[in-house]
């Protein structure tokens, strides 16, 4: 059983790596889903600076998507530029935390699943044997049985 006390120590050592990780998590504060950025533009005026490459901004500016549709994409109010960086960076390391949360999880059943084939007996030890006769009474009672339902 060299191979199950292996097993053993990866799982300990994957949960505590999990339980780390779970720790920032439960530890996140709040959470803005969604992009937060400088963003230069272009303003359209063929004749402004920007036409020539010198851009306006940067503008603070939101983007959130959810499951590929665009929700919001625009401008970040002022007074709340500072909370909207860190609210959005912290979701950012929360993803990525669950995210490898996620992938221990898959690691640590693989190893459940070969737990299970290491230890695992065979059912047909406990039952009998193809072709075993089975006891003489039983065989009657059954049949008595049968013969009632006729
Ligand atoms: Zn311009």
């Amino acid at each position: 059983m060299e191979e199950l006390s292996q097993i053993r120590q990866k799982i300990y050592l994957l949960n505590q790596k999990r339980w780390k990780l779970l720790e920032i998590i439960m530890g996140s504060g709040k959470l803005l889903t969604a992009s937060f950025y400088e963003r230069m533009t272009r303003c359209g005026n063929p004749n402004c600076k920007c036409a020539s490459g010198e851009l306006h901004g940067p503008f603070p500016w939101i983007y959130q998507n959810r499951k590929g549709e665009k929700l919001i994409s625009t401008s970040c109010v002022a007074d709340k530029v500072e909370d909207a960086r860190q609210f959005s960076e912290n979701y950012k390391i929360f993803k990525e935390n669950w995210a490898q949360i996620k992938s221990l999880d898959e690691e640590i059943n693989g190893l459940v699943t070969r737990i299970q084939s290491l230890n695992e007996v065979d059912a047909k030890e406990f039952i009998k044997k193809v072709g075993e006769k089975r006891g003489r009474k039983r065989k009657q009672s059954e049949e008595g049985t049968k013969g009632q339902k006729n």
